[in-house]
Parts: structure tokens; sequence; C-alpha cells
């Protein structure tokens, strides 16, 4: 329909040019018969699709079905990321197609969710007219409520943050799921106030999910033939969560040793750390257990300390060199991976510099890389002038991305001959003769199929060839 509408079908053009290698677009799964039919797709961190999950089910559970085709929903919901200008920008734009579909399907209701939600408010229904639902991140059990305020005709929105809420009793629906490995969400919120962050201002304080919650779905996952579970907060390994009964506390390391403790084949992975909350106590169970995967996301941000102290990371330049050099020194094996920001405000070249070195240091395996994106309400908005040119901070940007895909592609290289254990994840993007799967220090390996293997099952693989992405090999023995 919007299709054959040349603007929009210009639009949706310019979406997917946008979207290029950003994790971001999802529709649901297993068309029901149910009364209503709702329609989601989520953008951003691994958080928002694990939201959109507990969305679903709190929608199945309310008369609705799911449905992959946005022109067959009655409720069209999109869960919204907000931490680059980028992000959002992208939501509006999705938001015209919705509201050329509204106007074809008066009486279809458009919901936004996420951060986007949190951070505007009411604004975002001043904004955008065609909106009817405004739902922050710790509001989802109004949904229905919401829901049906807007069936009436008014506007529902609400968006408070919540000290408790982390929908610890919802069983997810698993969207899109390859049916090997699955999010289980551990903790909401950040009580780190890095100064460009927008999240805790859009996802408020900590907050630790009941320990014994998070090994029943692990549990289930297992039950239910998942050979991979990954624990997720912003920040998770502050994890911290006392037993209301006992008074017993279970810290991120004792949690991570129940969820290995669940069953040796099952693998378990975490994502986001905050490089401080990385203890020894941690790299300790992580060795300890083969089925904990040998690899870490360590956001640095930057490689000088003074840049570092204007972005209030809590850590300098030596201190975040002196983890990394722990975490090989306990785990040589152990891969590291990180999120670099390139011209944040006042940054001097040498500083630019500092973050190159830092990478050469820490030889990450890879990185998530971007330019500076001053985002409204935050420390760094309130605080410091956005003051360098756009041309230079993505000439940095480049320099960063040169250097890391040179390092990622050396240290793909190094496996070359090795034998890695691969948890088969499925068909490879290129060509069906192939499987893909990941392994443990979270590589990407991809190599021809065998009989009798499926998606679910481990191999032994030897690496025979690398790019900076990918690492190509054969099974073995
Ligand atoms: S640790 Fe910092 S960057 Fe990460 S979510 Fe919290 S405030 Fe944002």
């Amino acid at each position: 329909m919007y299709n054959d509408n040349p603007t929009l079908a210009g639009l949706q053009k310019e979406i997917d040019e946008d979207r290029q290698g950003e994790a971001f677009y999802q529709d649901v799964i297993n068309e029901q018969e149910g009364s209503k039919f709702f329609y989601i797709e989520s953008y951003g961190c691994q958080m928002n699709f694990s939201d959109s999950e507990i969305v679903a089910s709190i929608l199945a559970e309310n008369g609705f079905a799911a449905t992959r085709n946005m022109e067959k929903a009655d409720l069209i919901l999109i869960n919204t990321c907000s931490i680059r200008e980028k992000a959002e920008l992208t939501v509006r734009k999705r938001l015209k197609i919705f509201d050329a579909l509204k106007n074809e399907k008066p009486g279809t209701l458009v919901g936004v969710l996420g951060c986007m939600a949190e951070r505007l408010k009411t604004k975002f229904l001043e904004e955008e007219k065609l909106v009817d639902l405004v739902i922050g991140p710790d509001a989802y059990r109004d949904l229905p409520k919401l829901i049906a305020t807007a069936e009436d005709g008014d506007k529902g929105i609400n968006v408070f943050l919540s000290r408790e809420e982390t929908y610890a009793d919802i069983s997810p629906m698993r969207l899109d799921s390859n049916g090997v490995s699955a999010f289980i969400s551990i903790m909401r919120g950040c009580d780190n106030m890095c100064s460009f962050c927008v999240v805790p201002f859009t996802r408020g304080r900590e907050r630790s999910r009941n320990a014994f919650s998070i090994i029943a779905e692990a549990t289930d996952l297992l039950n239910k033939g998942y050979k991979e579970v990954t624990l997720l907060g912003q920040n998770v390994d502050s994890y911290k969560w006392e037993n209301p009964e006992s008074g017993e506390v279970v810290n991120f390391a004792n949690l991570l040793e129940m969820t290995a403790l669940v069953h040796p084949k099952l693998r378990v992975r975490f994502s986001t750390s905050h490089p401080k909350d990385i203890t020894d106590e941690v790299l300790f169970t992580m060795k300890k257990y083969e089925n904990i995967c040998k690899y870490i996301h360590l956001p640095v941000q930057s490689g000088n300390s003074r840049v570092l102290d204007l972005m209030n990371r809590t850590y300098d330049r030596e201190w975040y060199m002196n983890k990394v050099r722990r975490i090989y020194e306990i785990m040589p094996d152990c891969a590291i991976s990180s999120d670099i920001i390139a011209g944040f405000c006042t940054e001097t070249e040498e500083e630019h510099k500092d973050s190159l070195s830092m990478i050469e240091f820490a030889r990450y395996s890879m990185s998530y890389m971007f330019y500076y994106s001053e985002r409204p309400g935050t420390l760094a908005a309130r605080k410091y002038e956005d003051d360098i040119p756009l041309k230079v901070k993505k000439r940095r940007l480049q320099e960063i991305i040169k250097l890391q895909t040179a390092i990622s592609l050396e240290r793909n290289q190094e496996d070359i001959g090795k034998v890695f254990e691969v948890l088969i994840e499925g068909n490879s993007k290129r060509s069906d003769q192939d499987f893909k799967g990941r392994n443990s220090q979270n590589k990407m390996i991809v190599f021809p199929k065998a009989d009798g293997l499926k998606p679910g099952d481990y191999t032994m693989v030897k690496v025979t060839d690398a790019t900076s992405a990918t690492l190509k090999g054969n099974i073995v023995g």
C-alpha cells in the first residue's frame, strides 16, 4: 500500500539505507487466531528487544495475537531508542509510514514505547499527532488499560519510572528467536551518570531482579532446547539482589555461577558491563566454568584520562589498562570488545590519539564506534559545548574504525589453525550449504554443513581463513 506511494516508498528506502548495520527491526512470530492483532518493531539495544518480548507477552495475555503484517494490525507499536540523534530521526521517519497506514485503516492505534517515549513524554503527543500511546520502559504492565483509553478516543500515556519494576514474573514471548540462544534481562536502569548518556534519564535507577526467577527462566529455556543464554542489563555486572527472606546477597559473580550450574552444556554470556564492576571474583568465576563464555564487552568510550573524567566514567586510562591486563592474565584466551566515542566535547588531537593507542594496547576483537552525538538533558549537554566540528568528528571516527578493523583482522588471523567448539545457530547468510555459529570468544564462524548436525548442536571447527568480521573453517573430529 504505502509502497505505491512514491513519497512513502522513498522514505522507506531512506530508512532501509539508515538501517545498514543497525540491529533494530523485528516483526513477530506465529500468527494466531485472536480477536485483535498487534505488530511491533524494535530499535536500539538488546534491552529494547527483550522489552518487546515482555510487551508481546502482556498483549498475548490480553487477547491480542501477533502479526508480521503491519497492514493487518489493529495496534502498531514501535519500541524506540534515544541513544543518538540518528536513532530518533529513524523513528520519526517510521511514524510517517504508520500515519499513512492509519489513514488507510481508521481505528488503528499507534503506540510509542521505550527510551524516546520516556525522554519526550507528553511532548511526543504534541509533536506527532498520529500517536495514541506513549509508554515508558517501566510502564508496560499498564498497556491493556492505556489501549482501552485510546480505543475510547483519548491518548494513553504512562512514563512513570519505577524503582522496583523488573517484570520478573512475566515470561517473555520469544520473538524472532533462532531457538538456540536467548536473552534474559537480569536488571534494569543505570546508576552511573556518564555525562553523554540518556539511559539514566530514560530507564531510571538500577534494580536487580530476583535471582531465583532468573534461574527459573534459564532452566525453562534449557528445557525448551535453548543452548545459550545472555544475561542482560544496561550495567549487568553491578547486579546485586538481596533475598528478602534470608537476607542473603547475590552479586553478579554469584549469579554467573548459579546460571553456569543450570547445565554444563548451557552456554552463559552477559552484556553490557561497566569496567568498574568487573571484579576478580567475576573473572575467576568465568575461568572456573567452561560454559561461561570467554568474552567480555568492556566499553572504554575514550583512551584519554581528561576526556574520561569529562565523561564521568569513574576510571582513568591507567586504571582501565590494568583491568584489561588483569583479564588477559586470568583468562589469556578471553576476547574483549569495546565501545568508543570519537570527538567528545573539547577532545584534542592528542587525546584522540590516546583512543587510538588504547585500541592498539587492548587489541579488541571488535568495537562499536560512533562520533559524539549530544543528547538533550544529559550532563554533557548542560555543562559542555559540543565544540568538535562534524568534519573532524567523522575523520577521527574513520581513523578509529580503520585501526580497529585492522586489529580485528589480525586477531582473527591469529585463530587460523586453531580448533574451537562452536554452537550452531543456523544457516550462514551467504549460503545455505554452510552453517554459522560462534565460539566461546563470541566470534562468528562459517563452515560447510555435515550430515546429522542442526542448529543447537555443538561441533568442533578448525579455522582455515579469516576476515575482520568472520572466521571460516571446517568441521573436525
Ligand atoms: S554505564 Fe554509562 S553509558 Fe552505560 S547506560 Fe549507564 S550511564 Fe549510559
